[in-house]
This record gives structure tokens, sequence and C-alpha cells, in this order.
């Protein structure tokens, strides 16, 4: 494998409705194609027909699984470091979508990420994400006006009472992973 080297560093919010975002501000999305194929699946499985539905289910597992390996290709070749939140599995909890195919592809994409990043010689770290997205990502603390509970799951955009940030939810947390990546480099201080 020859080096590659890249200069970005990067903090990945795993999440369920989007598939990840990047503290650059980009997104992995389900887009169109995933909305209009599981709006056939569900037409299949109403109607009990198993073949249709198994065929359905294939293709949008393999689409998916095509979509998350040039995602994950295209962050290892550009950034030297990978953040990734550890799924906490409270998140997973408090949703529905716990056995879903599509939980299902974002653990996938960490393992894509981790032997990505080790092929290319890349850093590849895990936090825990707590307080990742109530933590406001420019001055540092947990205001009072950031998104908590059951209620702020809901809430994608917030502004910082302390500092006057106006946070993306999940470009936020991207960002915290990233810094608490970085804290977890540093060499310990005795
Ligand atoms: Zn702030």
């Amino acid at each position: 494998m020859p080096h590659i080297p890249a200069q970005g560093e990067v903090g990945i919010d795993l999440g369920l409705k989007t598939t990840a975002t990047l503290s650059n501000g980009q997104k992995v999305k389900n887009g169109r194609y995933y909305r209009m194929m599981e709006a056939r699946l569900a037409n299949a499985q109403r109607s009990k027909r198993k073949r249709l539905t198994k065929t359905l289910h294939a293709k949008i597992r393999n689409k998916r699984l095509d979509d998350l390996q040039k995602a994950s290709t295209q962050i290892v070749l550009e950034n030297k470091l990978i953040v990734v939140g550890k799924l906490s599995v409270k998140k997973m909890i408090k949703t529905k979508m716990a056995k879903s195919i599509h939980d299902a592809g974002t653990s996938m994409f960490k393992t894509m990420l981790k032997y990505k990043a080790s092929a290319l010689q890349r850093v590849y770290v895990e936090v825990a994400e707590t307080n990742t997205t109530r933590t406001c990502s420019s001055c540092g603390v947990i205001p009072d006006s950031s998104p908590k509970g059951l209620k702020g799951l809901s809430i994608r955009e917030w502004v910082c009472c302390e500092c006057g940030a106006i946070h993306d939810r999940d470009i936020n947390a991207a960002l915290n992973i990233l810094r608490l990546g970085h804290q977890s480099l540093m060499p310990e201080v005795a």
C-alpha cells in the first residue's frame, strides 16, 4: 500500500436519521433512493409478497453498503485523524429503529473506517459520546439552552446562551468528538 499523505482531521457523529455527520459539515445521508425503495418494501410486506420483499431488502442493503464503502474511502483518503463517537446503547434504545437495516449500516460504517484507516496508516480513535450533543463546541460549556433528554432529540438547531453560537446539532456533536479525540491523544500529564 503506497503512502498517501492527508492533512485533514475529522470528527464523525454517527446518527440514526443521518448515517453520519462530519465535523466539516458534510453529511452522509440516506437519499431519495432509500425513501423510494422503502416505500416499495413496505408495500411488498403489506401484500405478503415474500420473494419481492426479500429482493427489495437485498437491493437496499447492497446500495447502502456501496454508499458506505464510497463515503468511508473518501473520509480516510482526506484525513490523517479520524475520530468516531462510540454509539451509545442508550441512544439506540431511545428510538424504535434499533434493529433496522439502517443501524446495522452504522456499525458497518465504523468497521469500514477502522480497517481503511489502518491500511492507510491513519490515526483512528473512538471516544465516548457523553455530552457531545449538549456541549457547545465554540465555548466548551454545557449551556442551559442545549438539547437534552427525550425532548431534545427533535431539536436540530440551537443557540448557545453563553456565547451566542448557532449550532447544527450533529455538526456541533462531531466537532466535540474531534476535540475529544485530540484530548485522548495528548500525553497524560503526570
Ligand atoms: Zn457557547
